[in-house]
């Protein structure tokens, strides 16, 4: 696969990720829907170390209902949302808000989660699984990529 690019909004942030995401997710969850201002937002968890990025940028630590919190990362001029980092998990990953890819189009979801909080005029897709809260990934990443983490978690 060619390196995914992309950047936040005025253009003085920009990253590489040198592999493709290790899977892609909409979530519909009520954090989510607020800090994106939308109806959801779409997830691309990625390695860490395929993750390259140029640009000052800040981070907030927002709290989630585990209570372990999350950190998202934004760029420092226009304050668009490019990562975060949940702390429940302390897998070698990261997980990129997919609009901000410059060919988001390439990027599809390959589950819907926390729909029990989806707007009720959003119509799931019938062909991607969908979770009324949090996903297994063990039933939804492709091998390839539960192998990859299982590879980057027992180098960590
Ligand atoms: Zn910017
Ligand atoms: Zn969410």
């Amino acid at each position: 696969m060619a390196a995914l690019t992309g950047g936040c909004a005025c253009g003085r942030v920009r990253y590489r990720l040198n592999e493709a995401p290790l899977f892609t997710y909409a979530c519909h969850c009520t954090d989510c829907q607020r800090t994106t201002g939308s109806a959801f937002v779409i997830h691309s968890t990625v390695a860490r170390q395929d993750f390259e990025i140029e640009g000052e940028t800040r981070s907030v630590m927002l709290p989630t209902d585990s209570g372990a919190g999350y950190d998202i990362h934004f760029c420092a001029n226009c304050s668009t949302y490019i990562w975060c980092i949940y702390h429940m998990r302390s897998d070698p990953v990261l997980i990129i808000r997919a609009g901000t890819f410059d060919d988001a189009a390439k990027i599809k979801p390959g589950a819907h989660i926390f729909t029990d909080s989806m707007q009720p005029w959003f119509r799931l897709p019938e062909d991607v699984p969908s979770f009324q809260a949090a996903f297994d990934r063990n039933l939804t990443w492709p091998v390839e990529s539960l192998d990859k983490l299982a590879g980057l978690i027992a180098r960590a």
